[in-house]
């Protein structure tokens, strides 16, 4: 027989190492799995880096108005520079090991790949316990983000 979790919390983006955390807070046994990077959209490709290619426009934008508004500059505008800074301190080259020994260290077991979660009735699904039904119960009452976690707590 398979090993026996409280809970398994598929993608470790945003939300599922929101919910993992707070599960494990809860004193269940959490596995997380993630098929690519931990921090999944906004960490890695989104929010950050968009922020930094942003910043960095309107800083030229900004500049470019300085013949017209306060003298003289001269611009001249360098990708490469935006580039290294998503590279070296949004992603850290696109590395997630601190993000998982953080995840890990809190109790939370890693797999890496692909999940599939199991439908109810077929072999491989076990109805969601009463512990894990009361955690997340106490979970959804306790946070504003009842949404959140009422999809994760739904079994
Ligand atoms: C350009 C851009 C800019 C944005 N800027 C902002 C912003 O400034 N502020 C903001 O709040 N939001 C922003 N967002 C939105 C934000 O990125 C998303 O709301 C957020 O990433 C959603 O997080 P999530 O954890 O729900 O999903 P995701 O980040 O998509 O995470 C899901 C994870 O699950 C994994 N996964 C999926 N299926 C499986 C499977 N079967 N097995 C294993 N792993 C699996 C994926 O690999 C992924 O890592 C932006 C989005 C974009 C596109």
């Amino acid at each position: 027989m398979g090993e026996q979790v409280d809970a398994v919390v598929i993608g470790l983006g945003v939300a599922g190492q929101d919910v993992a955390h707070r599960l494990r807070d809860g004193g269940l046994t959490v596995v997380g799995v993630e098929e690519h990077l931990l921090g999944g959209e906004c960490h890695n490709w989104a929010c950050v880096p968009t922020k930094m290619m942003v910043r960095a426009g309107n800083v030229l934008a900004e500049a470019h108005r300085v013949p017209r508004l306060a003298g003289a500059a001269t611009v001249a505008s360098d990708w490469s520079m935006v580039a290294r800074r998503i590279r070296d301190q949004a992603t850290h080259d696109w590395d997630d090991a601190e993000t998982a020994a953080e995840l890990t260290g809190s109790g939370v077991r890693l797999i890496r790949g692909r999940a599939q979660a199991p439908v109810t009735g077929e072999p491989g699904y076990d109805s969601p316990s009463d512990r894990f039904r009361q955690t997340c119960s106490a979970l959804i009452h306790r946070t504003l983000r009842g949404g959140r976690y009422a999809s994760a707590c739904a079994g």
